[in-house]
């Protein structure tokens, strides 16, 4: 059976400094985000393991702590790649014209996204989303990794608000860790991911497409 895996970071642990420090980097992918990888696969072994036994007492929990782990898996994911040493400044072409389209500026775009952030009770994330149905991107804020999103929408930049991502460095000013992401992002992926997701906008019959 296919298993979930730790994907590469893709540069240095040290390749974010210093908006990111090395030790936030490698306690969050080698650590947290590796846990997740284990805990999803755990839940598909014990969903397994449950339907062995037609016991399925215990769907409820192991369906919320799938969920949970697979989506922390992919936000992680998303998160390495959405990021790159010397990064940061204004997207351009189509990404651009998306956002000035959709949000009116890149710079009322980017008070949106560090607004979900930064006001996500407890912890979560804030995603740019393509939505499928209108043909349009939209911010979303994420509870925990799986809850609040909006289904069949593509998130293409994610921010990660949970206190691992930030608090060894910015302590309590979670707003600094926020603003600092700006100055790593990798726009040619987010671009590259706008471009794939547009692709789904014909995979909802009946709501688009
Ligand atoms: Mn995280």
């Amino acid at each position: 059976m296919p298993k979930y895996a730790l994907p590469e970071l893709g540069y240095a642990h040290d390749a974010l400094e210093p908006h990111v420090k090395k030790e936030i980097l490698e306690l969050h992918h080698g650590k947290h985000h590796a846990a997740y990888v284990t805990n999803a696969n755990v839940m598909l072994d014990k969903l397994e393991e449950a339907r062995a036994k037609a016991d399925f007492a215990s769907i409820p929990h192991l369906e919320r702590a799938l969920a949970f782990n697979v989506a922390g898996h992919v936000l992680h994911s998303i998160f390495w790649k959405n990021m790159q040493s010397g990064g940061g400044g204004e997207p351009t072409g189509a990404l651009a014209d998306q956002i000035k389209a959709d949000f009116g500026s890149f710079e009322s775009f980017k008070k949106q996204m560090n607004a979900a952030a930064s006001t996500v009770f407890g912890s979560g994330w804030a995603a740019l989303v393509w939505e499928p149905v209108l043909g349009r991107l939209i911010t979303t804020q994420i509870y925990d990794h799986q809850s609040n999103f909006t289904v069949g929408g593509t998130p293409v930049m994610v921010m990660d608000a949970w206190e691992h991502a930030w608090y060894l460095q910015y302590q309590n000013r979670k707003g600094e860790f926020f603003d600092a992401l700006w100055n790593v992002w990798n726009w040619n992926d987010i671009s590259a991911r706008l471009e794939a997701a547009k692709k789904t906008t014909t995979l909802l019959p009946g709501a688009a497409g």
